[in-house]
């Protein structure tokens, strides 16, 4: 069973591991597993990949957050999932509704 831990890392490390396309929740997962010395499961949390769409230019991407997406097209940021008003998602290309409702309320 997984458990969500909020964890405090220089944002400057945090930007520059998004750039690499890293996954932090593995690499933290499998460094703590080390020096745990037990097995990680990393991987087990299934794959979310979601089309979104700007609210300002209506420009759509992919995203695998639920979070905060920047536009490609204008660079507006905003939230995939709010809590409150209009979901940007208008569709899945990975996962399901299933998973996504499921990682809706780590968000
Ligand atoms: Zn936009």
């Amino acid at each position: 069973m997984k458990k969500k831990l909020t964890l405090f890392v220089d944002k400057s490390m945090i930007d520059k591991a998004k750039k690499m396309g890293m996954n932090l929740s593995a690499v933290m997962e499998n460094a703590l597993a080390e020096r745990l010395n037990v097995k990680a499961e990393v991987g087990v949390m299934p794959e979310l990949i979601l089309k979104v769409s700007c609210p300002k230019c209506q420009a759509v991407r992919n995203t695998s957050t639920l979070k905060r997406a920047t536009c490609f097209k204008c660079g507006f940021t905003y939230k995939v999932y709010p809590k409150n008003g209009p979901t940007r998602i208008i569709g899945i290309v990975k996962g399901s509704r299933a998973i996504l409702a499921k990682r809706a309320r780590l968000v």
